[in-house]
């Protein structure tokens, strides 16, 4: 039994930046790095937080004295005069001043000990370093120490973007080492490795106890200084409490720039340093709150569900603290809720009366969530929406999230709204919830789709403490615009408040954000989006990478990447498998492939790239055959998504002979009918399967196996299926309409660089127009087989429709708001 200990400390350094010096003068601007500090320096200024753990206890060697501290790193050496390197950033040079910034990167410091271990014998001691579970590792060699023979020491960085997790340094070390001969031998403490770990969203300062003198005075000191700042009105008094706070918690970084001013005479410039200070350290992201109805894995209806969770993810990433707020349903995914937990109760006023409301907190997809159940039972209807009174239920969410909100006190940067489910909280805010103290917050409401506005008549507005005859107004949410516009009837909607009093407005795609400004397309909202129009914009939608991932899908029979799709045909043979439906490949098939009907080809780069064989032709491993092609439709079922295209699409394809599969459910009884219909007159047989339900493993084995999915929509917000499919080597047929318009470009769009053409497109309502689109992908699929498998699928994989960009467009948003 041994206890060897380990220890690890880490310190977030910010790589050049204390070395940029700023020139300004009339010559070309210039900056450069300041020299790289000493091991000395490094170490003084190593703000390590020690961590103690225990190495195997059965190993029978002693544990290696393993010491990893951190320090800010040491600039790469770079030429004087130069630009930085890739990872930095550069304002514009015309600007005069020079600034550059560099990743944030912290530094590892580590000591191995090979005294008594099994590589005690070795001369030469490699570092294998990895982060985050083993991933971007890194061999480090050691040098000995020239105070002890058995020390040897070295030094790694770890760009803060690489970690799993922000608020972690999870770091796996493994020792390698050459001994005489070259022979090689490891030291993986006992076969566990050694996982040292580090919290560096705690960065608080545990001083070794020959420092904790000089620190209790400076401590000491800068809590008077700022009773004299306050004294003398520098300070606010918020500004008091929490920077006197942060004092007295002994933060590092508030102590170490106090310490740089505290022999400053002038009051004025110590108080500027450290509310600079202060605002960094107050400000370390902003606090976004979605108040959503949606949100995947737990509670998911269509998109909305996806793009909250993806939004927020990607935001919770990047340091944004990102919350959400959901209602409590009965029917609500619990499996996928980690450490669901009952907070305490709160009233809401509702319909005249208080209703007990319980909180509950749960981490879902790593993201903090608020679930709130009224105990009226509101949300235990076993359904998300369709319920008569579906108004009255969200109306009472948006005011129990904000009634939460207040008694929670927090005070975010941004409430993100989403549909007109969560609407109600924008007038709510304003007419209320600002004057009884929450004054922070700004409202930004995304549209995810206009056709659903939360109509109304103005006196059900009462219920939720909206005021009637204030609402009822043309500039708040009346809405004078539908036709027989008549006072009395539904003329007032929760979508119109959202936009009058939210400080910005989106919608999910550039090409909605035009189109819903006309008639056809914007259901009424055109004149109030028009008056609202300096506010509104349209912001791409992404795709949770994470959720959506071809490469480890847990849904999935097999797996597969852009550069090895194999597996996507495994993935088709096992869904016809599943299904019911043949895998074969027919002799017309062959014989079409063989009958040299090349020349048919509409498309002429069709016709190049399938000549030239480009890629090894067999979609990088996956089979030569060419099979029949397989469509897919993975829709909820309803008007906007273009019912009469896609039966005709279906039917096109049949009569081409591919195989078809439908994913869709349906709201509407008459809608059930039709397509109970379709799956009796079309579903049995060898070609095709029409499932009438919501399924979401099938649907992930769907995108995964498909050649191409049918998206012909009448109108599509965003679209989120043809992203997915995309991602899963599916080609897309869609209609040029919204987001599809945006995503989808045409293989034969010569207006378009070739790598982002990626599907067929069709223009219109008619059936002709699906038509003509389905059989050119038929086509294609057949006649261009090697093209199709070999590029077009890669190409498509290798897409990015992750939330990155998007993110960064709504970060942006949320800051113009404030
Ligand atoms: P909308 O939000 O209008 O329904 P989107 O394309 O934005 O359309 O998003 C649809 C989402 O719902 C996708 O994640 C898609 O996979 C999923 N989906 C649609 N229908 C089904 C179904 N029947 N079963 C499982 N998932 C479905």
């Amino acid at each position: 039994m041994n206890g060897g200990t380990a220890r690890l400390g880490a310190a977030r350094g910010r790589l050049g930046a204390p070395g940029v010096r700023a020139a300004s003068g009339a010559t070309a601007a210039c900056w450069r790095r300041a020299p790289r500090p000493t091991a000395a320096a490094a170490a003084r200024s190593a703000r390590a937080r020690v961590v103690s753990f225990k190495s195997d206890p059965d190993a029978a060697p002693p544990a290696a004295a393993v010491a990893v501290a951190a320090a800010p790193l040491a600039p790469r050496p770079a030429a004087p005069n130069l630009l930085p390197t890739a990872g930095g950033v550069v304002a514009p040079r015309d600007a005069g001043v020079q600034l550059a910034c560099s990743e944030p990167t912290y530094g590892l410091r580590l000591t191995y000990s090979r005294a008594g271990r099994p590589l005690a014998g070795c001369d030469r001691i490699i570092a294998r370093i990895g982060h985050s579970g083993w991933s971007n590792t890194a061999d480090v060699e050691l040098t000995p120490s020239p105070a002890d023979p058995d020390l040897f020491e070295g030094a790694h960085g770890i760009p803060a973007s690489q970690l799993a997790n922000p608020a972690h340094a999870e770091v796996q070390v493994v020792f390698r080492g050459v001994g005489a001969g070259g022979r090689e031998c490891w030291d993986n403490n006992g076969g566990h490795d050694w996982q040292l770990s580090v919290e560096l969203a705690q960065e608080g300062l545990v001083l070794p106890a020959e420092r904790a003198g000089p620190m209790r005075a400076l401590v000491s000191s800068l809590l008077l200084r700022l009773d004299a700042l306050a004294a003398a009105g520098l300070l606010t008094a918020e500004q008091f409490a929490s920077l006197r706070n942060q004092a007295w918690a002994q933060d590092f970084a508030l102590v170490r720039a106090y310490q740089t001013v505290r022999d400053v005479a002038d009051d004025s410039a110590v108080a500027s340093l450290l509310l600079s200070r202060f605002n960094f350290l107050r400000r370390p992201g902003l606090h976004v709150v979605h108040v959503a109805s949606e949100m995947v894995p737990v509670a998911k209806v269509g998109g909305l569900g996806d793009v909250v969770t993806g939004l927020a993810k990607a935001h919770q990433q990047s340091g944004i603290l990102s919350e959400v707020i959901l209602p409590k349903y009965d029917c609500i995914a619990y499996a996928a809720i980690q450490e669901l937990r009952p907070l305490r109760s709160i009233e809401v006023a509702f319909d005249g009366r208080r209703v007990a409301t319980r909180v509950w907190s749960g981490v879902v997809e790593g993201l903090p969530v608020t679930f709130l159940e009224p105990s009226n039972g509101m949300f235990w209807r076993r359904q998300f929406y369709g319920a008569p009174d579906d108004l009255e239920r969200f109306m009472f969410f948006a005011r129990a999230a904000l009634e939460w909100l207040l008694a929670s006190g927090k005070q975010p940067d941004v409430l993100h709204l989403h549909d007109w489910q969560s609407a109600a909280v924008a007038p709510l805010l304003a007419e209320e919830f600002r004057g009884r103290g929450l004054t922070q917050p700004r409202c930004v409401f995304t549209i995810h789709n206009i056709a659903f506005q939360g109509w109304m008549t103005p006196p059900l507005l009462s219920k939720v403490g909206l005021d009637p005859d204030r609402m009822a107004r043309p500039d708040a949410m009346l809405d004078d615009s539908r036709p027989g516009f008549a006072p009395g009837s539904h003329d007032c909607s929760l979508l119109r408040g959202a936009i009058a009093f939210s400080d910005r407005v989106t919608t999910v795609s550039p090409t909605y954000a035009r189109e819903v400004f006309l008639p056809e397309f914007g259901m009424g909202a055109q004149a109030i989006l028009s008056r609202h129009r300096h506010k509104f914009s349209g912001i791409l939608n992404g795709i949770d990478n994470d959720n959506w991932c071809p490469e480890a899908d847990p849904f999935l029979p097999a797996h597969f990447s852009a550069a090895d799709r194999a597996g996507k045909e495994d993935c088709k043979r096992l869904l016809l498998e599943e299904l019911g439906l043949p895998y074969t490949t027919p002799n017309w098939v062959l014989q079409r492939q063989s009958g040299g009907q090349h020349q048919q080809l509409q498309l002429q780069q069709l016709q190049q790239h399938a000549d030239q064989g480009n890629g090894n032709g067999n979609g990088n491993g996956a089979a030569a055959r060419p099979g029949r092609p397989l469509l897919a439709v993975v829709s909820r079922l309803t008007e906007q998504k273009g019912l009469p295209l896609i039966e005709h699409g279906i039917k096109t394809a049949l009569a081409r002979g591919a195989q078809v599969v439908v994913l869709g459910a349906a709201s509407e009884p008459d809608v059930q009918r039709r397509w109970e219909d379709m799956a009796r007159d079309h579903g049995s047989g060898p070609d095709a399967r029409i499932v009438l339900r919501y399924d979401e493993g099938l649907a992930h084995r769907i995108y995964a196996a498909a050649d191409a999915i049918l998206v012909p929509s009448f109108f599509e917000p965003c679209g989120l299926t043809q992203l997915i499919a995309l991602r899963y080597g599916t080609i897309p047929i869609v209609n040029r309409t919204g987001g599809l318009a945006d995503t989808v470009r045409d293989v034969a769009d010569g207006g378009v660089p070739e790598n982002a053409r990626n599907g067929f497109v069709l223009n219109g309502r008619e059936e002709a127009r699906v038509q003509v689109a389905v059989d050119r992908a038929m086509d294609a699929f057949l006649d261009a087989n090697e093209w199709w498998r070999g590029e077009l699928v890669a190409r498509a994989m290798a897409q990015d429709w992750s939330w990155s960009r998007s993110a960064a467009d709504y970060l942006s948003l949320y800051r113009g708001a404030l």
